[in-house]
């Protein structure tokens, strides 16, 4: 019932011209038969009615036409998105996946023990010092700065 507005609303656009101009035509010859026919001013305004009203009705008609094609377009866009959106979808992995919880990585990133637990620093002799140690403990290394 309400598919393919935009479309509908172009196609009553069209009517609607055509309907003025027809319109136009009838009172511009209404006009030319009811004043008397040598009369050249009154077949001028008949004249004029059907080329104004004519175009009054076409130019008029834009407004709708232009609608009904904004309305087509928009719905196009919807249409395009929402299949976009099902295809993107359709890619994911099932949503069972996504509540399970994630796995751990395996591989942690690799820090240097410069400093171990509570600011310990390590000497390269492999012995860990307090921090107030100046020097190592074990072979009095310098501490590395
Ligand atoms: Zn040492």
């Amino acid at each position: 019932m309400h598919t393919n507005i935009g479309g509908k609303i172009k196609v009553l656009a069209k009517v609607i011209t055509w309907l003025g101009i027809i319109i136009s035509v009838i009172m511009g010859l209404n006009l030319n038969t009811a004043a008397p026919i040598s009369s050249s001013g009154s077949s001028f305004i008949s004249v004029a009615i059907i080329v104004v009203g004519s175009l009054a009705s076409w130019i008029g008609s834009f407004l709708l036409y232009g609608f009904g094609e904004l309305i087509e377009k928009t719905t196009e866009v919807a249409r395009y998105t929402a299949m976009q959106q099902q295809l993107s979808q359709a890619r994911q992995p099932l949503p069972i996946a996504q509540l399970l919880p994630r796995p751990v990585p395996v591989s942690q990133p690799v820090t240097k023990p410069v400093s171990n637990g509570e600011g310990l620093w390590e000497c390269s002799c492999g012995t860990m010092n307090p921090p107030h140690f100046t020097n190592c403990r074990a072979c009095s290394k310098l501490k590395k700065a």
